[in-house]
Formats: structure tokens, sequence, C-alpha cells
């Protein structure tokens, strides 16, 4: 395991001297190292330590990122509001706003619980975004990093299952988040320190692997130091160079990832030279290629095409001699840095006699925008494919989501825009039924507020009530939008039931009325057989239909007792139609009707039930009107069976539009017919009458309509969503 300094207080005054000059920003870092001291006295570590010695390592690790005083600051009191109760008011009070800030939002960090691997639910990439999303501040997320580091290198002290558990979230999330922010120092110190506890048998054999080849490696890596030194010298360049040996983590990743074994991984051989200009690391380049053999297609030029973590370097991969294979990688001392530590280098804290807080906080809000555009990239790994890439990248920018806390700390992801209504369906459906009032961060909000990252979100609920309609004008989630929905389609549900028994006694009478005997046909599977001949969508809707008198009874009667329209009785007709049936001959009419057989006649369509394309249709042969088509279900041409002669729809007619009367029997309520209206227009049928009338008695409306149509399919897509329209109770072609 890597070497690591255990620093003390004036470990972390000493390294912060090293780049921070100014008294009063190392009187602050001194204050805050004190005021930590006593805030945590009498508190110790698992491993015995006081615990002011996890603070001053923290703070000493930002030291040696060179972050800003302020940073250090808030690393040394980054637990205080989580383990002293002091507040962040009187941290601002005793420091300043920014301190405490920073250390708010560590400690809300802090609070996040995630859900564990073995979890269905378990996401790692959501996890990072969570993360990201709710630092909001580099800063915060550099201290949170420092934190984890510390703790990882004393995660001995920690039970065996919470070792593992910390290692696996240290590898799946702050590992990636400091690789993405470039500071590959923490990132390899936090991957092998992963791997050592979550696959201790692997690590040791690599760390033996690399140990027994320590010394020839080492050898040749120092022959071609020198080698190259000396080529540089003569062409008079300035640089550093040494070897470099790869994290454990890394060889075994490439092992497993890639499916090498040991010997096959090239960059083992690794030397890095440092130069002073970007031209000087072009030149070292051409050098090193003049004189050593370099392997196609290894040579990466990302001074050129930094990568998105900020990372520049030239790498080549070159054979030397007895076909040794070296990596190497030349950059200059500010790429370096940049790749050590990343966006801290980047955001390396400057000194200077005109500092003042208003610009550094502006040069850091610039700094974040871009932290912000760069926290959207999720590419994590070069391997990653180019549509893999395209997928995440679109993911994260179309489906950009507001992560909100339950009081418990529990993480609740939720669409952009999402309200407290989403959030309570979220947590369980009766808490979203029974929802009446949100408390977000303590103060009690209208339910349709917008959430936010980082809210505190809790539901106020009382027995017996139910959603609101208007609900779904506000929700974002489907989830709640379907809870909402499901909830009135329930109640509706039951409402029709209510209205069953009368619907069935409206039948019976029918059939009383008729003469047939209502036991023999009451059947709920022989009612069923023909419902569909009324758009009825079961038993229910069917008596439901008849109940309101939406539904013709004498028809259901007709088509349940099965009685037949045949084609007989005028001897005339039945005469035209056997001569001419194979003859082939038919009339196309407007109606874009045929009467098979029958060459010439005057066919118009029945005004009582307007039939449409699709719909099972009869002629009846009129006294000196021609032939009057019917939907096969109207009661007008039930008793007339000598009249009827059979038709078809002509199938090669489609683009025809025929009238239909449609009436819809609702729950009163504002913008109802605007609903109705902007529903039919969905369906591109054009409407040509609409008119509506209260029922004071049960403050239903009746809304009668004339629409067009080209077909029954259309017809029925467009009855479907009316039914679907908050507060429709039925929806019905009008059968006069
Ligand atoms: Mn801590």
């Amino acid at each position: 395991m890597a070497e690591y300094k255990n620093a003390g207080a004036d470990d972390v005054l000493s390294e912060a001297k090293t780049y921070i000059h100014n008294q009063e920003s190392l009187d602050l870092i001194s204050r805050a190292a004190n005021y930590a001291a006593e805030a945590h006295a009498g508190q110790f570590r698992r491993s015995g330590e006081p615990y002011t010695s996890h603070l001053y390592n923290v703070a000493y690790i930002l030291a040696t990122l060179r972050v800003g005083p302020k940073t250090i600051a808030a690393g040394l009191l980054h637990d205080t509001i989580e383990d002293t109760g002091i507040s962040r008011e009187e941290l601002a009070k005793l420091f300043d706003e920014e301190i405490a800030d920073l250390v708010e939002s560590v400690t809300k960090i802090g609070a996040l619980k995630f859900k564990g691997k073995d979890d269905p639910e378990y996401q790692a990439a959501n996890h990072r975004k969570i993360f990201i999303a709710m630092a909001r501040d580099v800063r915060v997320i550099l201290i949170k990093l420092a934190d984890r580091l510390h703790n990882m290198r004393t995660l001995e002290y920690q039970p065996e299952a919470s070792q593992k558990r910390i290692a696996s979230e240290t590898l799946d999330v702050y590992a990636p988040i400091a690789h993405r922010l470039g500071i590959s120092a923490i990132k390899n110190e936090l991957e092998d320190l992963s791997f050592y506890y979550l696959n201790r048998k692997e690590y040791y054999r690599i760390a033996h692997l690399v140990e027994n080849k320590k010394q020839e490696r080492d050898e040749s890596v120092q022959k071609m130091i020198s080698e190259i030194s000396e080529m540089l010298r003569e062409h008079d360049i300035e640089f550093r160079i040494f070897g470099r040996s790869k994290h454990l983590y890394s060889i075994y990743h490439k092992m497993v990832a890639r499916n090498k074994r040991f010997e096959e991984i090239l960059d083992l051989l690794a030397i890095r030279i440092v130069t002073k200009t970007e031209l000087n690391c072009y030149e070292v380049l051409g050098y090193i290629h003049a004189k050593y053999k370099p392997i196609p297609g290894r040579l990466k030029d990302y001074i050129a095409m930094p990568k998105t973590n900020m990372y520049q370097s030239l790498h080549t991969t070159i054979m030397a001699d007895e076909g040794k294979i070296f990596e190497v990688q030349i950059r200059t001392e500010e790429m370096d840095a940049i790749a050590e530590r990343g966006v801290a280098a980047h955001w390396r804290y400057k000194e200077g006699g005109h500092y003042d807080a208003r610009t550094e906080q502006k040069e850091i809000e610039d700094k974040l925008s871009w932290f912000r555009d760069f926290a959207v990239f999720t590419s994590d790994s070069e391997d990653e494919s180019a549509s893999e890439y395209m997928a995440t990248l679109q993911r994260d920018v179309f489906e950009a989501n507001v992560y909100v806390m339950t009081p418990k700390g529990r993480v609740i992801d939720l669409p952009n825009g999402a309200t407290p209504i989403d959030f309570a369906y979220r947590i369980h459906t009766d808490v979203g039924h029974t929802a009446v009032g949100a408390i977000v961060n303590d103060a009690m909000v209208p339910l349709n507020t917008e959430l936010h990252t980082g809210d505190v979100v809790s539901i106020r609920t009382m027995k017996g009530t139910g959603p609101s309609e208007d609900w779904l004008k506000f929700v974002k989630t489907n989830q709640a939008k379907n809870k909402i929905r499901a909830w009135f389609a329930k109640r509706e549900t039951e409402k029709r039931e209510s209205m069953v028994d009368q619907g069935e006694k409206v039948l019976t009478d029918e059939l009383k009325k008729r003469g047939f005997d209502p036991k023999a046909y009451m059947e709920k599977k022989k009612i069923e057989a023909i419902m569909k001949e009324f758009s009825a969508r079961d038993y229910t809707d069917l008596m439901y239909g008849l109940a309101v008198k939406t539904i013709n009874p004498t028809a259901v009667c007709e088509k349940l007792t099965n009685q037949k329209r045949s084609v007989n009785g005028d001897e005339e007709l039945t005469r035209r139609l056997t001569s001419r049936e194979t003859a082939k001959k038919h009339v196309m009419t407007k109606a874009g009707i045929i009467v098979p057989g029958i060459e010439s006649i005057k066919l118009s369509l029945a005004q009582c039930c307007l039939p449409v394309y699709g719909d099972p249709i009869i002629g009846y042969v009129t006294k000196g009107e021609g032939v009057k088509v019917h939907r096969r279900n109207c009661s007008n041409v039930t008793a007339e069976n000598a009249r009827l002669i059979e038709c078809r729809w002509d199938e090669e007619d489609r683009e025809r539009l025929y009238d239909s009367d449609l009436v819809i029997i609702a729950e009163d309520r504002n913008f109802l017919l605007t609903d109705i209206v902007t529903s039919v227009s969905q369906t591109r049928a054009p409407m040509l009458k609409v008119s509506a009338s209260v029922n004071r008695s049960d403050l239903t409306t009746t809304i009668k309509m004339k629409i067009q149509i080209h077909n029954v399919e259309q017809l029925e897509v467009l009855l479907a969503n009316l039914r679907k329209v908050e507060g429709v109770l039925s929806v019905n072609r009008v059968l006069h």
C-alpha cells in the first residue's frame, strides 16, 4: 500500500505556507484548526486517534492540491455541523458565509444515503451525477474527496462489512469523480485502496508480479532514461525525466477489461519527460521517434486534443533494445500539474496584492460554469464507444434530473420541474392520494411548487382524501399522472357499477314487453357477445348506456334475441338480386356503397344512425327514395324485414368523410367543452356542430356533436380518446 504522511496541525500550516504567504490567510487556517480542535475535543476515531487527526489530514491533502485558504479552513471544519452540533449560522458568524456554505454543503452530501450494490435500483452513474449536482461548488467535491481519501487510508479500523461497502462506493462513485476532475493522484490512491479491500487476493497477486519484475524493470528504465537524457542535452532542451510505475488497480483493470496477461501490458515500462514549452514537447517527440521505432497507432496527441478532464500530454510507445517496449509521456510543467491535481491545479490559488473576495468569487463562478458543462460528460473511459457516449450525453441533457431528499436523507430523483405531488407519488401511492400539504426546507409551500436539487421535502397527508384533478395540470412524472388517472378511473368505474342494476332493469323490461323470457337472455356471456355492436367496452358499459339512455334497448333486445334481418319478401328485389349476381355489375354511388348485382339504384345514408365506413350495414328499400343504408343495429329498420337488401362498403373509396353524431355525458366542470373539442381535433376529425346542456337534476352535462370521420376505426380511436377526458362518463354514437 502506498505510503502517506499522517499529518498534524503543523504540517497543514507548513504545507499551506509553501504557496500561501498572506498572513491573514494563514491566520484564518490556524483559527479554523484551533476552533476544530476545541469543538471536537474528547472525540476519537475508531483508530484510537483524536478526531482532529482526521481533520488535519483532510486539510493537509487539500493543501497538497494547492486550494485556497478558505477551502483549507472548511476542510478543518467539515465535520463540525455534523458532529459537534454547531449551526451554519454560528459558523458564518465565527468565520464567514462562504466557509459556512462549504461546510454545510459537505454535510448535506454526507447525509445522502445511496442504495447499496445489492439493491436492484443501484446505479453508480446516477450516484455520481447526484453527487455533482448536490455539490454545486467544485470546492465541496474537493473536500469530500480529501475526506474520503483519509477515510479510505484508515479503513482497516472499520468492521469488515463496512470496509466492503465503503470500498465499493469509493471505486464506483469517488474515484470516477476524481478522474473526471483530472486529479489522478487522488484517483489512483482511491482505486488501489478500494482494490485492496474488495479483492485482496488479486491485489497481492499483482503486487507480487510487479515486485518480481521490479529490479529488471528498474534497470531497463534507468538505461533508457540515461540514453534519452544524453540525446536531449545534445539538443539543448530543458527537461526533467523520470520513470513511473502504474498503480496496481490500473494494471488489474487492463488485465481484466482487455483480457491481457501481465506480461502483455505494454506500458509497464513507462517514462515521463517534463519540459518547458509546448513546442519543446513536439521537439522531444521528434527526437525520440528518430532514434527509436515507434509502435504504429500508439501516438496520441492530447496537447492538440485535450481530454475532457483537461488532461494534456503527448503519448507514444516505442521499441528499444532487446525488444523492450516503453510508453513515453511528454508534457509541460503546467500540464503535469494539471494531470496530477486536475481541476484543483487549473483553479490553483493565486495570491496577489489586489486580492479581493468578489474577484475570487467571480472567478469561481466562471470556473463553475465550465465545471457544469463538463459535469454532463459521463464518459469515464476512453474505451467507451462513440454511440454509447452520445447515448449517455443525451440522457444527461434531455433527462436532466433534480435530486431531493426525504427528511431522513433518502435521495429521490425526479425530472426537472417536478413538484411535491410527484415526490409524494414516488414515496408511495397512498402518500400521493392523500397529500394535502408540502413542507420544503422547513417551509409550507403550495403543492405545485417546483422542486430543486438539495431540497428536503416532506408531505402532509390526511386519511380519506383523494387526489385533485388540478394536479394533472402540473405533475411532471408519468408515475404521478397514471396514479391520479387510475384513481379517477376507479371512481368512475364504481359509479358505473352502481348503475348496472338500473340498466339491467331497462333491458329486462324491454324483453318482457316484446314477449321474451328475460331469464333466457339475461346472461352475461350472451350480452357480452353482442356489446361490440353498441360500442360498449364491457358489460358494465353496456348496462350504463342502457341506464342513461345512450344505448337503444330495442336494438339490444333484438340483437340479443337473434332476430335475423334477412333479405326476403320483396319478390321483385330478390329476383333482381339473384339474376344479376353473376354479372358482377354494381353501383358506385356517392355514398361509397356497393349493392351487389345492382347496376343503378338511388342510394343514401340513413340520417337516423349515420353509418360510417366499416360499420356493419344493411340497405332498406324505401318507397320512391331508393335505398337508405342503415347500420345493422339501427332500431328503425328492424321491423321492416321485407324491404331489406344486402350491401357493402366500396373498399376503393376510402377518402370519403362520413357524418357521425355523438352524445357525450360528463360531470359538469370548467373547461369541459374545451377539453372535449381539443380531444376531437387531435384525431383530426372535422367538427360540424356541437351543443351542450346541463342536466340540473344530477349536475351532468350532455354534449351533442356532429363530426366527420373516414371510417369506423378512426371513430373508435376518437371515442376512446373522448372517454379518457377528465369527467367524461359515457360517449356513444347516436341512434335516433
Ligand atoms: Mn470527515
